[in-house]
């Protein structure tokens, strides 16, 4: 899979993506980066890619035209139609389902915004409109960051294990079960008994139990979306029970 990113500070994205998994899969072919300077695409001596807002206010907006000559330029090299995602607060928020929606596209585009954001009519050129959450950065690259790495996880040979990807929180609609390593024990904090017992079934049951047991306590918003075998529902079934 491809992501080119589009942003003015180039080197904000390549320190994160040299550590890590995501780095792995780069140095594997799995994934390929392509990092564009906003300022490459600019044609005055100073290399400007922002301007004040019409009407007047504080703040500078991202100029339309080097972003419009950005996605041309990929447009040529990788070919259309192309996803381009802009970033913003005032875009659907970005869920676990997008990110596995976005893993079966060969090709994204990330536009990362800085001050006031883009000009609005760089949003004609965008293919949807993210945002990572309900709060405002300085700037694009950390969402555009947080978008690949968690699209990256899903996929096929980024992540060594990919059970564990669809074992994680939201991918089948409840949080992860509690993960415990040795020791066994630390003073008087203790790995529950269920895990040392070897007993596979009933191991299986107590993680289905916890991740239900999470998922209700901390985000019961989410289990109106889960699906959830027979014994599941049994177990939230019982839980409820319980709390009642
Ligand atoms: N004035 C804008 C915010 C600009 S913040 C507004 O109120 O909508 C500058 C840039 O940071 C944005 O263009 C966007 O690229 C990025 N950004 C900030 N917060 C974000 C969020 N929650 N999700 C995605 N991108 C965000």
């Amino acid at each position: 899979m491809t992501f080119d990113i589009v942003t003015i500070f180039p080197a904000m994205i390549e320190s994160a993506l040299g550590e890590g998994i995501v780095s792995r899969a780069i140095g594997a072919k799995t994934l390929t980066v392509t990092v564009r300077d906003l300022r490459e695409f600019t044609t005055d001596r100073h290399r400007v890619v922002d301007d004040v807002p019409y009407g007047g206010g504080p703040g500078m907006v991202l100029k339309p035209e080097p972003i419009f000559r950005a996605l041309d330029a990929i447009e040529a090299e990788r070919g259309s139609p192309l996803t381009v995602i802009l970033t913003s607060p005032q875009g659907k928020p970005f869920t676990q389902a997008d990110a596995r929606r976005l893993s079966g596209v060969d090709h994204v585009v990330l536009l990362c915004g800085r001050y006031e954001g883009f000009d609005e009519r760089v949003r004609q050129r965008a293919t949807e409109e993210l945002s990572i959450g309900d709060y405002v950065l300085t700037g694009g690259e950390l969402p555009a960051l947080v978008i690949l790495d968690a699209v990256a996880r899903f996929v096929p040979g980024v992540v060594g294990d990919e059970q564990s990807v669809a074992d994680d929180s939201f991918s089948r609609g409840l949080l992860d079960f509690p993960q415990y390593t040795r020791p066994a024990e630390i003073g008087d904090l203790h790995v529950p008994d269920v895990l040392l017992s070897g007993n596979h079934a009933a191991i299986r049951r107590w993680r289905k139990k916890e991740a239900l047991s999470r998922t209700l306590d901390r985000r019961p918003d989410l289990l109106a979306d889960a699906s959830l075998d027979d014994e599941e529902q049994a177990i939230l079934k019982e839980l409820r029970d319980e709390r009642n």
